[in-house]
């Protein structure tokens, strides 16, 4: 049976990735890499669904077996993708999706060739700073501090893939250009390296 592609998707705060992802998902195509974290749960925010909350200890002991695909200390908090579920994911076919950032990705990229990296962004930091601002839920402070960290992202996207712009109110646009995206990567040549050999050998 043909694996699942492994899709890692970043995108700096004001990207909408939330959204966009959320899009992905009911399409049911996907499966989503609940990755493991070490920082407290935000209000509303559900262990096993949008992460496995964990101890620091429990977190170096999984790492310690080679349990992380990746991982990284991100605000003083440690993020990684349990290795396990993603490998029965991707065995059983399935698209696994990998929210993560630049970091991870990079690690990602480096053992994993065949991933396919797709960095969502604003249309432009102008806007991205208009919708950290518009939120009106952050101190000045903290609107700078993400947007400094959101510049550290942006460069890294030659390293990506593919780029995709998310314009106000885009997110289905978003959402269909990364389903393109993956159908034209299924049939990417590099992905079927029998498939000469399959042709000929089969009777109809
Ligand atoms: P937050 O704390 O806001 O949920 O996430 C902070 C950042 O960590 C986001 O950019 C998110 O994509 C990233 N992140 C979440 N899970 C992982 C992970 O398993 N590995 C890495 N490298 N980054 C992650």
């Amino acid at each position: 049976m043909n694996n699942g592609l492994m899709i890692v998707i970043s995108g700096p705060a004001g990207s909408g990735k939330g959204t966009v992802i959320k899009e992905l998902m009911e399409t049911g195509d996907f499966v989503y890499s609940v990755s493991w974290t070490t920082r407290a749960p935000r209000p509303g925010e559900v262990d096993g669904v949008s992460y496995r909350f964990v101890s620091v200890d429990a977190f170096r002991e999984r790492l310690g077996e080679d349990g992380m695909l990746e991982y990284t200390e991100y605000c003083g908090n440690y993020y990684g993708s349990p290795r396990r579920e993603a490998e029965a994911v991707l065995e059983s076919g399935k698209n696994l999706i990998l929210e993560i950032e630049v970091d991870g990705a990079m690690q990602i990229k480096k053992k994993f060739p065949a991933a396919v990296l797709i960095m969502l962004l604003p249309p432009s930091y102008a806007v991205q700073e208009a919708r950290l601002r518009g939120r009106g839920t952050e101190t000045e402070d903290k609107i700078l501090a993400r947007l400094d960290q959101a510049r550290n992202e942006v460069v890294l996207m030659p390293e990506y893939d593919y780029v995709v712009y998310n314009h106000d109110g885009g997110q289905i646009a978003c959402a269909e250009d990364i389903l393109s995206i993956i159908r034209a990567e299924k049939c990417a040549t590099a992905r079927h390296p029998d498939a000469v050999t399959d042709y000929f050998a089969q009777d109809n």
